[in-house]
């Protein structure tokens, strides 16, 4: 057990617990930031370019935007630790997190801003052509795909909202589902079936991602009746089947949704528990990008900030 009871650990490095760091730093309560063992500076760090973070008029690539998040930081005295929490004791008015060396470490306050993951296909390229063809943020990437031809794999109210918004730019979009029904609110499937941009792959999988130096350069369809398969030309992947909240830790203390999303007490950041804070897309069902994420970061940071402030 690590002998110092700290003022606040926030897990994540991420936008939202990078932000928390730089305030509880600037703060001086000394952040000790557990930022994950192979995952530091969070989901950002998969992509290429960044154009709609506020403050970077050319753009910014999303590994730089992390590196200088996370300098900012430091500049105050946030304490980074590259490693993952393996097990959380919440309950007690000093809180315990433990690491993967099993060193226990003590705070008064908790900042939990873990993220989610998106759901993925499963493709062996689909990772290294993230951000070069394949994507899964319409909101994020959809202006780079201007006058192309896109397919959205999915089949529920997010695939609908991430086809209607992508006819925007695209030429073209091919909706790709695995059965013979959309899951989506019949309001989002009258919208998308009106659409004369988008059509329907139903029964349908993606079996291949095809690649050509480097960038996606269209998908093998299979039908999963038949087996068949077919070429698509298509410039553009966007996956819509789902994000998992990484809240595996803190089942059973911190109070979930039905989708595995942390609960608080909104507009707040409190969770059930006093003293622990949850920020970013480990809440967020619905914005999911770097701007809401970080500003929640901040939002937790000052409700720690407060919470410290009524035990002292
Ligand atoms: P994340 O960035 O996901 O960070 C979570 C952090 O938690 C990681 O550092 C991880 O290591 C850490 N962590 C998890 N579990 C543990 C643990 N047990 N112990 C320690 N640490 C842990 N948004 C935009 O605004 N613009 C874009 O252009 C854009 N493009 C995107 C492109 C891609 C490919 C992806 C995947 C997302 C994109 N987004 C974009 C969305 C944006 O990245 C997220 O909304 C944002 O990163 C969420 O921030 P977060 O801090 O909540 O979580």
């Amino acid at each position: 057990m690590s002998g110092e009871v700290r003022e606040v650990i926030v897990i994540g490095s991420g936008p939202a617990g990078y932000t928390a760091a730089l305030y509880t730093a600037r703060a001086e309560l000394k952040p000790l930031v557990f930022g994950g063992a192979i995952f530091v500076g969070g989901s950002l760090t998969t992509t290429t370019e960044v154009e709609n973070f506020p403050g970077f008029p050319d753009g910014i690539d999303g590994p730089d935007l992390m590196t200088n998040m996370r300098a900012q930081a430091e500049r105050f005295g946030a304490e980074i630790v590259e490693d993952d929490i393996v097990s959380v004791d919440l309950a007690g008015e000093i809180k315990e997190v433990t690491d993967t060396a099993g060193t226990v470490h003590r705070a008064k306050a908790v900042i939990v801003a873990t993220g989610s993951g998106y759901r993925k296909l499963g493709l062996p390229n689909e990772d290294a052509l993230s951000g070069r063809g394949v994507s899964w943020c319409a909101t994020c990437d959809g202006f780079f795909f201007r006058d192309r031809d896109i397919v959205v794999v999915g089949g529920g109210d997010t695939a609908m909202e991430e086809a209607t918004f992508l006819t925007r730019f695209a030429r073209s979009v091919t909706v790709v589902h695995r059965r013979s029904t959309l899951r989506a609110s019949q309001v989002m499937q009258n919208r998308a079936f009106a659409d004369d941009k988008i059509s329907f792959a139903f029964d349908s999988e993606i079996a291949q991602i095809k690649e050509t130096g480097g960038m996606l350069a269209g998908v093998v369809l299979r039908d999963v009746i038949s087996g068949d398969t077919r070429d698509l030309d298509v410039t553009g992947l966007f996956i819509a089947i789902g994000h998992d909240p990484r809240t595996e830790l803190f089942k059973g203390q911190l109070d979930l949704d039905e989708d595995g999303y942390l609960k608080v007490d909104s507009p707040s950041t409190r969770t059930n528990i006093p003293g622990v804070f949850a920020a970013g897309d480990v809440v967020d069902h619905t914005y999911r990008q770097a701007i809401t994420a970080a500003a929640s970061g901040c939002q937790a940071a000052l409700d720690a900030e407060r919470h410290l402030a009524a035990l002292s």
